[in-house]
């Protein structure tokens, strides 16, 4: 598929392990040495700075979405980002979701698990049919991911909306299953009613 841009959600914290801050600046590089747009919180701080300044670093283009309250904290990542300053954050992730052909969670706390959420939740809506993926570095997502999987085995979660996880533990990696990546229209509402009928 086509992508002209990525959105990466990711800590504003670095996290314990210099290994996050190396896999960001990688994966900020791999987006700008592709001249993929990268769209993010717009924090020079943490994880989101990292990437931020390594996909600039790269010669990418770089498009930050805060919501005003943020940005009066003067928590805008410094020079060469273009600033979108949004009313809110319900505007801030719906912005993102627009300017973005798919979706990266690096390691991150409650605001970079909600973001990717979100961003898959709309695609098992069939809201948006965009890849979303982790960057699964130390391994920071394993326990996430076997969660999800008793959540199938639970049947909360349908497997093939599970399926639509990609991850990898390599920047370069991840983004070549964006490329390849072959959009499907989902249709949840359609699963939930075969579930009720059971
Ligand atoms: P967290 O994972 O809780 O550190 O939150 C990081 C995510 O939430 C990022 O992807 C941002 O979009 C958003 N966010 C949280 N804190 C900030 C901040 N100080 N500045 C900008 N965005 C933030």
């Amino acid at each position: 598929m086509k992508i002209n841009s990525i959105c990466v959600y990711c800590g504003s914290s670095t996290g314990r392990l210099p290994d996050y801050t190396s896999a960001a600046r990688k994966l900020g590089e791999e987006i700008g040495r592709r001249g993929i747009r990268l769209v993010y919180g717009g924090a020079g701080v943490g994880l989101m700075g990292e990437v931020a300044r390594a996909a600039l670093a790269a010669g990418g283009q770089v498009v930050g979405v805060m919501p005003e309250a943020l940005f009066a904290r003067k928590l805008a990542c410094a020079d060469g980002i273009e600033l979108r300053v949004v009313k809110d954050m319900h505007e801030r992730k719906a912005t993102m979701v627009e300017l973005s052909d798919g979706f990266i969670a690096l390691p991150g706390g409650f605001g970079t698990f909600e973001e990717f959420f979100e961003a898959l939740t709309w695609q098992q809506l069939g809201i948006h049919a965009k890849p979303c993926g982790l960057l699964n570095i130390h391994g920071y997502f394993d326990e996430l991911l076997k969660f999800l999987d008793y959540a199938v085995a639970e049947m909360f979660i349908h497997k093939p909306h599970y399926d639509m996880i990609l991850a990898s533990n390599e920047p370069k990696e991840l983004v070549a299953k964006f490329l390849d990546y072959t959009p499907v229209i989902m249709d949840k509402a359609h699963w939930v009613k075969e579930m009720s009928r059971r």
